[in-house]
């Protein structure tokens, strides 16, 4: 989907003001993106009448920048559509917060209940994984690992007690966190390959019986078309507050995601990218918005980066930001950091432009790094400390110490400066860095 929308926007952005048949072929070309990546056609046709309404309209018209204001209004509707602000968890006025998980089998409910928890424990929660799905013989057993994983406490029947009754093991629960405590309650519930009268029979029956703060329809974003009559049977049979989209990781990025929160009206909440417990995040739709159209997420990479990084060195390096006391040497640590952060090419896809340069992000980690190392290796201390100082004769100096060009310098030292500057205002926001990510 990014790769046709970003040639698209291509094509607008060379040219000066817009004929009416430009913004026909740009429409058309965004209707065939989102076609190929799911989008469901009803929402398809609806978002590219909007898109095309307003490009012929005065906004357009009296921009400086036509092109520009296309791809902005091209934006703008997918925020709508994606839900316009985030939506944030609701929790309950007197605990216990009630949270209920619905969706298919294989959606990720009960790895979903564990990343839930984990980051609700980390906020200060004290969560209860309650296994409601009793209709797996290892779904307990399963959660009860996830639990384990995620340091969390589980409510489960009995082994041995028979098969049990998932609402009744549901309502005991409540009255279990009330006694023990627990803040917040997540009820993992079972699911079917295909929507099915009797699950989501059971599904409405436990939603009934615990009334729940939050129900969340947790999809799996590859299912493509299937989405939207997915989504609406669970709308219809069990009704959600929410939607969790999981497995954001792969290669389906947005089709899903516009299509469940156009037909069904409810917010997306969390997005779910990978098997483990941390590959979670808040939903926002801005960001998302900004993914489909390619222009890089850089804010969700920082939220994942402070996460990942050491609080106490985020804090050194923000103040060295805010005070302008960033250095080369500091740079280049950062950047041997990200090395360590694992999923390095999960977040270079997240990043402006990446989507293009797919085939480049199997050979970007290590050369680059070790480019980057050469360079700030070969300067002197008071260069590093002060990037300033390097003059045309210091820079052709540090290209033949470290066996690069003054090109490759000069590249180094623009990113530094980039990154330093971007950061010291995210600094000030409170939030951690990531220097010198930019493509090669
Ligand atoms: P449930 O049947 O809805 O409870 O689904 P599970 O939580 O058991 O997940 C089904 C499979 O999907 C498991 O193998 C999970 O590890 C995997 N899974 C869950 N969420 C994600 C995700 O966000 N990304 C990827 N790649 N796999 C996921
Ligand atoms: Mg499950």
């Amino acid at each position: 989907l990014s790769d046709r929308l970003a040639d698209t926007f291509k094509n607008l952005r060379t040219k000066g003001k817009l004929s009416a048949s430009d913004v026909d072929g740009t429409v058309r070309e965004i209707r065939r993106a989102l076609l190929d990546a799911d989008v469901a056609l009803d929402v398809v046709k609806e978002f590219t009448g909007h898109v095309r309404e307003r490009a012929l309209g005065d906004e357009v018209n009296k921009a400086l920048n036509p092109a520009q204001q296309v791809v902005q209004i091209v934006n703008e509707e997918l925020i709508a559509i994606l839900g316009g602000q985030q939506r944030r968890l609701e929790f309950a006025k007197k605990p216990p917060t009630i949270i209920m998980l619905a969706g298919l089998q294989g959606a990720g409910k009960t790895t979903l209940a564990g990343k839930l928890s984990k980051w609700l424990a980390k906020d200060g929660h004290t969560p209860l994984l309650v296994a409601a799905d009793l209709q797996r013989p290892n779904a307990v057993t399963q959660l009860g690992v996830v639990a384990e994983q995620a340091g969390v406490a589980i409510f489960a029947p009995e082994p041995g007690n028979g098969v049990g009754d998932p609402v009744q093991v549901a309502r005991d629960s409540i009255k279990y966190a009330g006694v023990k405590q627990h803040d917040v309650v997540i009820v993992d519930t079972a699911g079917r390959l295909g929507v099915d009268a009797e699950m989501m029979a059971q599904a409405a029956k436990i939603r009934q019986a615990i009334n729940p703060d939050e129900v969340l329809f947790v999809i799996d974003a590859m299912i493509g078309q299937d989405a939207v009559n997915t989504a609406k049977a669970f709308q219809e049979g069990v009704d959600f507050t929410g939607v969790v989209l999981t497995k954001l990781d792969g290669d389906a990025r947005g089709g899903a995601a516009l299509s469940v929160a156009s037909i069904t009206g409810r917010p997306i909440i969390f997005a779910s990218t990978g098997e483990g417990l941390d590959d979670f995040e808040a939903f926002h739709p801005d960001r998302m918005a900004s993914r489909i159209l390619d222009l890089g997420d850089i804010l969700t990479l920082i939220e994942q980066a402070q996460q990942n990084f050491d609080e106490e060195e985020a804090r050194q390096v923000a103040e060295k930001f805010a005070t302008d006391t960033f250095t080369l040497d500091d740079f280049l640590k950062q950047m041997q950091q990200l090395r360590n952060m694992g999923s390095l090419k999960k977040m270079m896809g997240m990043l402006p432009g990446m989507g293009q340069m797919k085939e480049q992000l199997d050979n970007f980690d290590e050369r680059e790094i070790v480019r980057t190392e050469a360079i700030i290796q070969s300067m002197t201390r008071a260069e590093r400390v002060t990037p300033k100082s390097l003059n045309g004769s210091r820079r052709l100096r540090i290209a033949k110490g470290s066996g690069t060009t003054v090109t490759e310098v000069n590249s180094l030292v623009n990113r530094f400066e980039q990154a330093a500057k971007m950061m010291k205002t995210v600094a000030k926001g409170g939030m951690p860095q990531i220097p010198g990510m930019g493509p090669v």
